[in-house]
């Protein structure tokens, strides 16, 4: 007869789970529709979701209102990790990253792109305007000036004076470890007929290598969305993000039947083991189904999201998984 231990470990408890606390499989998912949704990583995702917002609710669609919603923090000198007034790379350049992606499955992206103001926006051009998803560096920008975009010095005085202090202090035993300067803008939004869009935009890590790329101009790292399940974004270690394909691994898991929140968890538990259950740093993961179910999780404390619904618009704080 098999031991309670055997059977625990068979597998055949695992399988009968499903049939006890039943899940809702890609099969089940019904659309939402009539009820726009934004969802953001970090406290510039309370701003951004109400220019997303004021999009849905006159019924515009979520490709647009996604654009629209980070376009607000990455016009923002005051938020240090996404657009003007990021920080810089280890040289002093400000280098920003960018992808959007639409309820078709069309994508845009940008990386490594210097003085101009508004990636996602370029991103967005990729996308409308090339047959091409990713252009990077000096033929982003090429490309962005093409089109319209004007030519900016990114780097603001506070930007400058903190990256100098880095240099004279830092600059010699920093290894691009841990550090607090997460801030980049993921988001993600439902319309009113129920489909999905997302953009994630950030300056990346601060001080990192000259031409660095993060995993948020990524499609399927940084960002990701499947209008027949949901969208995922990331935020924080862009490295870790990559090597487990993050928001696609969200989407992936929320098509298995997982809930958005169990499916960024899930997510997050690739890397804690990679990591050997001690990953020394930050990554969050938000998700948005296409019934209206989100989630969100997070390796550590200090994580929070904006979530626009409903007719509210509020930060949730989420524990970390390991803290
Ligand atoms: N994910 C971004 C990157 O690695 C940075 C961050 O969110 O902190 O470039």
């Amino acid at each position: 007869m098999m031991t309670r231990r055997g059977f625990l470990k068979s597998g055949l408890f695992a399988s009968l789970i499903p049939s006890v606390f039943p899940q809702k499989t890609s099969n089940d998912l019904v659309r939402s529709r009539g009820n726009p949704t934004v969802i953001s990583t970090w406290v510039q995702g309370i701003e951004a979701n109400k220019d997303a917002m004021r999009i849905l609710r006159k019924g515009g669609m979520a490709i647009d209102a996604v654009e629209a919603g980070v376009r607000v923090p990455e016009g923002d000198p005051n938020i240090r990790s996404v657009g003007f007034g990021g920080r810089p790379d280890e040289d002093g350049h400000v280098t920003l990253d960018a992808c959007i992606m639409d309820s078709t499955g069309n994508a845009g992206a940008v990386a490594f792109l210097q003085d101009i103001k508004h990636p996602i926006s370029v991103a967005r051009k990729v996308m409308d305007r090339s047959d091409h998803v990713m252009l990077v560096g000096e033929g982003a920008k090429r490309f962005a000036l093409a089109h319209g975009f004007k030519e900016e010095n990114l780097l603001t005085d506070e930007s400058r004076e903190e990256w100098l202090k880095w240099k004279e202090n830092m600059s010699s035993t920093d290894d691009w470890g841990p550090n607090d300067n997460h801030d980049t803008i993921s988001l993600l939004a439902q319309d009113k007929k129920g489909n999905l869009a997302g953009a994630c935009t950030t300056s990346g890590l601060a001080y990192k290598i000259h031409g660095r790329v993060g995993d948020s101009p990524i499609i399927g790292a940084g960002m990701y969305c499947d209008n027949d399940i949901g969208a995922a974004g990331a935020t924080g270690r862009g490295e870790a993000v990559i090597k487990t394909a993050g928001s696609f691994l969200v989407v992936e898991l929320m098509r298995q039947g997982r809930t958005p929140q169990e499916a960024c968890e899930d997510a997050l538990r690739r890397i804690i083991k990679r990591k050997n259950g001690n990953p020394n740093f930050q990554i969050a993961y938000i998700a948005l189904r296409i019934d209206g179910e989100y989630g969100a999780a997070a390796l550590k404390d200090g994580f929070k999201y904006a979530l626009n619904s409903s007719g509210t618009n509020k930060l949730i704080d989420v524990k970390g998984m390991l803290s």
